[in-house]
């Protein structure tokens, strides 16, 4: 019968076999653990080598997570999907109602008539990120106005292939990638504050990154954990 052993938020399968060493897998897609050990050795002894490579489990669950989120998604049955940063599994219902979308219980419920193919269900997918994006900028946007000495006119959000973000300074208008709501909320807060700077610095010069220092020390963070998580194949600048 398999042991498993609970370390925080990661649970490990015990496997014990005739073998002399410790072996340690992280299995696609879930990053899965387990650890195969030989018969004679304590779960205490597997309990701390386990532990001494917990940070070599994250990097490769990570890692994991990253080839998953590059895959296109065809909007199926328990195929993963990312709000905030955090991973949700799809619950598909078909019913002759007006298309919605709602998270209810750690999935996100996609709601089509019957019939719905990939693209109606991608655009019904779609419209709820954007609506979940336009409802979490105003009060991103009205925080900062006032620790930047910047008024914002308007807000856009839409599908952009190759920027999170990009600003008008003239018309004091900022445009934002409507992908940010997949994206940790720190991340989206970084690109709004980007933005917002350069309504009074246009160009990434070093009065630009003295700025973001000043009002954002983990800005460089957030601007590595963006580059990390590339949306499908495409590759970003902003
Ligand atoms: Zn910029």
């Amino acid at each position: 019968m398999p042991t498993t052993l609970e370390l925080g938020d990661i649970s490990v399968d015990v496997v014990r076999k005739d073998i002399k060493n410790v072996h340690l897998s992280v299995y696609p897609p879930t990053g899965h653990v387990r650890v195969s050990a030989p018969r004679r050795m304590s779960l205490e002894t597997i309990r701390s080598f386990v532990i001494s490579k917990l940070g070599w489990i994250r990097q490769q669950q990570t890692k994991l997570r990253e080839q998953e989120r590059e895959t296109p998604r065809e909007y199926l049955e328990r195929e993963s999907h990312y709000v905030w940063g955090k991973r949700f599994l799809l619950n598909v219902i078909e019913e002759n109602a007006p298309p919605s979308v709602e998270m209810q219980h750690g999935t996100v419920v996609l709601r089509v008539r019957p019939g719905a193919g990939e693209a109606t269900r991608a655009a019904v997918m779609a419209g709820w990120y954007r609506q979940l994006l336009k409802s979490a900028l105003p009060p991103l946007i009205e925080a900062w106005e006032p620790r930047l000495s910047v008024h914002v006119n308007r807000f856009f959000v839409q599908q952009m292939k190759t920027r999170w973000g990009s600003c008008n300074p003239s018309a004091h208008t900022i445009r934002l990638n409507t992908e940010l709501a997949k994206k940790p909320r720190e991340c989206l807060e970084y690109v709004v504050v980007h933005e917002m700077v350069h309504l009074l610095e246009p160009t990434h010069n070093a009065r630009f990154v003295a700025i973001l220092d000043q009002v954002m020390p983990k800005w460089r963070h957030c601007r590595d954990t963006l580059g990390h998580l590339p949306t499908r194949h495409e590759r970003w600048s902003y």
